[in-house]
């Protein structure tokens, strides 16, 4: 069912393939800190680091766009750049998507926010195509996603990746949205189940 060198293949769930990526990561990483304070404008949150975040936290405001079925941020006014025409369109629940930490057999990391199209994407394979132009840029948290574990009332299912646009969208409709790379999304890997208020 899972294809090879795709997010939902390691067998160990570890999204870490290779010493040297992480190694690379550290360092963009590092790089980039100074300007998340600016980057992800969030109350409160300003002090967090992508480089060294806190342990068991999360961030709120993360829905689902019913245009497009992919996970964005809807904490700025203009809700992005959404595939299926104009910005992205919030519907259901408020998603809590917790960040900083290490993968473990049933979470994966280097999911990030877009700041051009505001959507949740992996980054692993570097820029999937982007619905504003270009290929999505990473930018802020790091976020260490739960899949394949019961879903729960605080929690939902059914979220996968796009294997061609790489984003995390909602695969629970038969018609699986709008896709950035054209036609509709793709699911691909593990099956994500993301809390939510
Ligand atoms: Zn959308
Ligand atoms: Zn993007
Ligand atoms: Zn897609």
């Amino acid at each position: 069912m899972k294809q090879p060198h795709q997010p939902g293949s390691e067998p160990d769930g570890h999204s870490v393939a290779s010493p040297g990526r992480r190694a690379f990561f550290t360092r963009a990483a590092g790089v980039t800190a100074g300007l998340i304070g600016l980057a992800v404008a969030v109350p409160g949150r300003a002090h967090a680091s992508p480089a060294a975040p806190a342990a068991g936290t999360a961030q709120s405001d993360w829905w689902f766009c019913q245009k497009c079925y992919t996970m964005f941020f809807h904490g700025y006014a203009d809700n992005g750049r959404c595939p299926a025409g104009g910005a992205h369109s919030p519907q259901g629940y408020n998603f809590i998507l917790p960040y900083g930490g290490a993968a473990t057999p049933t979470a994966q990391s280097y999911w990030r926010f877009c700041p051009k199209c505001y959507s949740m994407h992996f980054e692993y394979y570097g820029p999937g195509p982007c619905p504003a132009g270009g290929g999505h840029i990473e930018q802020g948290f790091v976020f260490v996603l739960p899949h394949d574990i019961p879903a729960t009332l605080t929690s939902q299912s059914d979220w996968r990746f796009c294997q061609k646009c790489f984003v995390m969208f909602f695969y629970g409709y038969a018609d699986n949205g709008h896709c950035a790379a054209g036609g509709a999304h793709s699911a691909q890997g593990f099956d994500f189940v993301l809390p939510h208020a």
